[in-house]
Parts: structure tokens; C-alpha cells; sequence
């Protein structure tokens, strides 16, 4: 109207033609807020590969999810840039509200990198526990109320057993990535064990590059009526 300055104006202008201008199926149409927008953007992703344009919406909606894609198909990113959304910034109340598994120490370490990188403008904290590191410098880590565990089942249960008062019973998200390789490795009775340890209400996801029959069986037990978001698949 006409008792807008023209710095109002502009400003609606620039946004008008940034609409205008965001591709459907575009990071900008998802509903992201600026510190995931600019997280990602200082990534380098441009555009959402096809699993993160259709995982990204149901996981931020608190949709159960089964995602599938091959391998390089951007996965990780399908799921940490809604995680990050969802739990926006750090949380004083005590206990991790979402956790990651990863079947080996290099891909746990790996999916951390990620979520730091994608969370860098947020104030979520993070910790990683892996094999292979001490467990004390873990346990520091673990005293900064991670909002968000990136871990190997064995390493996470095994602080669980030591760290008395940690307990998985505030996790709001648990995703188990590259779920057939946890599922190869033997590591599925001791996800079993750990999503038990959890609240009932939470939110679960699986990214696979596969669905072999028992993993199919277990995401049909063990997720609540999941959505199955199924792309060029390697089987
Ligand atoms: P997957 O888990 O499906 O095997 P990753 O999540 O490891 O795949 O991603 C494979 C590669 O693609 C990584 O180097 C990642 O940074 C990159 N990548 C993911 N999403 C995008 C995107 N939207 N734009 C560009 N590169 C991306
Ligand atoms: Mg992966």
C-alpha cells in the first residue's frame, strides 16, 4: 500500500521474486528454516536429490519412515536436514532427543560430520560414541547434553551399562542408517535392545540401500505404519 517505505518494498519485492523464482521441489519450498537453509547452503547442495525431496517433508510431518536408495544417492542428508529442522536449537532438559546408529565407527563418524556441518548455524549439540575412542573423553562429551547421539550400537549400550542416569528414554527420533549392513554385521539384537530403552511415542526411520525380507519384517514390527519411500534401488 502506499505507507510502505521503499525499503518495505524492496524487501517485499526481493522476496516476492525469490518465490517466483524457488523450483518446485526445491530446498526453498520445504519449509526450512533460515539456519538449516543456510547450513545447507554452506554444504554446497543446491537442489535436493530425489530421496531428499521426498523423505525430507514426511520426516519433518514426524512421519515413520522407510527410505531406500542406493548407495551415493544423499541418504544421509534425507534425514539430518529434517532432524535439524525438527529439533531446531539445543534444549536444556537432560537426555539426547534424537540418535543416529550407524553399523561401523568410519560411517558413525562420517553421518557426524554431516549433522555438524548441516547444523553449524544452529545451537544443537552433538556427541559421537564409537569403538576405538576412550570412553572417558566420550564421557565428557556426553556431560554437554548432546541433543543429538551419532553412535555404533555395541559403544552406545556399553554407555548405557557405565554412565549412571544416561538412558535413552527422552530420544524423540532414532534413525538407523545403512539398516541392511547393520542388519549384515549382527548389530540388529542390540538395535532391538536399545530402541526397548526408548519412549514409545518416538519417531523411526531406516535408510537402506536394501530391503532384504528381515529387515522388510522388522521395519513392519518395529516402525508404525511407515512410509516406504523406495528410488532406483540396488536390488
Ligand atoms: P548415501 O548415504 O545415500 O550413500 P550420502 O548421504 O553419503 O549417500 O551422499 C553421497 C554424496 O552426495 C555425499 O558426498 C554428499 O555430500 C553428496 N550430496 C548429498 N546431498 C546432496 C545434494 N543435495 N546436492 C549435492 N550433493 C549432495
Ligand atoms: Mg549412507
Amino acid at each position: 500500500g502506499f505507507e510502505d517505505g521503499p525499503a518495505t518494498g524492496g524487501r517485499r519485492l526481493k522476496a516476492a521474486k525469490q518465490a517466483k523464482k524457488a523450483k518446485p521441489g526445491s530446498f526453498e519450498t520445504m519449509g526450512l528454516g533460515p539456519m538449516t537453509m543456510k547450513g545447507v547452503k554452506r554444504k554446497g547442495y543446491r537442489l535436493p536429490t530425489p530421496i531428499q525431496r521426498r523423505a525430507i517433508p514426511l520426516v519433518m510431518a514426524g512421519q515413520d519412515l522407510v527410505g531406500m536408495a542406493r548407495t551415493g544417492s544423499g541418504k544421509t542428508a534425507a534425514f539430518v536436514i529434517p532432524l535439524i529442522e525438527r529439533l531446531k536449537e539445543h534444549s536444556p532438559k537432560a537426555g539426547a532427543r534424537a540418535v543416529i546408529l550407524a553399523p561401523t565407527r568410519e560411517l558413525a563418524l562420517q553421518t557426524h560430520k554431516v549433522v555438524a556441518e548441516l547444523g553449524r548455524y544452529t545451537s544443537l549439540r552433538t556427541a559421537v560414541l564409537v569403538g576405538g575412542d576412550s570412553m572417558e573423553a566420550q564421557f565428557a562429551e556426553l556431560t554437554t547434553n548432546p541433543d543429538i547421539i551419532v553412535a555404533t550400537p555395541g559403544r552406545l549400550l556399553h554407555h548405557l551399562e557405565e554412565v549412571e542416569g544416561l538412558s535413552l528414554k527422552t530420544t524423540q527420533v532414532c534413525i538407523l542408517d545403512e539398516a541392511d549392513r547393520l542388519f549384515e554385521l549382527g548389530l540388529f539384537e542390540q538395535v532391538r535392545q536399545l530402541l526397548a530403552g526408548m519412549g514409545e511415542g518416538r519417531q523411526t526411520l531406516l535408510f537402506s540401500a536394501t530391503l532384504p525380507g528381515a529387515l522388510a519384517e522388522f521395519a513392519r514390527v518395529g516402525l508404525k505404519d511407515p512410509a516406504l519411500v523406495r528410488l532406483d534401488t540396488e536390488t
